[in-house]
C-alpha cells in the first residue's frame, strides 16, 4: 500500500441534520488527484470522482447538486499547527 497525503471517511450531514451521506478521500503521495467516493445526504446519490485535490475540499452532487463539504477536524487543525510552530 502507498503513502497518502491526505486520508479521510467521515459521515456528511444533510441540510436537515441527518447523518445521512459518506464521503471518502484519498489523495496518494505526489498526487494532486483526490479520489472520491460519497453517498449524497440529500438524494442518496453514490458516485466515484476524481477531481483536482483543493483545500478546502467539496464535492457537488451529480444528480442535485448538494455541496459536500469536508469540514477541518479538531485534530487536523492541531497537526497543522504543530507543523508551522
Ligand atoms: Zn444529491
Amino acid at each position: 500500500m502507498g503513502k497518502f497525503r491526505y486520508v479521510t471517511n467521515r459521515t456528511v450531514t444533510s441540510k436537515a441534520g441527518e447523518d445521512k451521506g459518506r464521503i471518502k478521500v484519498l489523495v496518494k503521495e505526489g498526487s494532486d488527484i483526490a479520489e472520491t467516493d460519497y453517498v449524497c445526504p440529500e438524494c442518496g446519490f453514490s458516485e466515484h470522482v476524481e477531481p483536482e485535490w483543493i483545500r478546502p475540499f467539496s464535492v457537488k452532487c451529480s444528480k442535485c447538486g448538494f455541496l459536500i463539504k469536508i469540514r477541518r477536524l479538531k485534530d487536523e487543525i492541531k497537526r497543522d499547527k504543530k507543523r508551522e510552530g
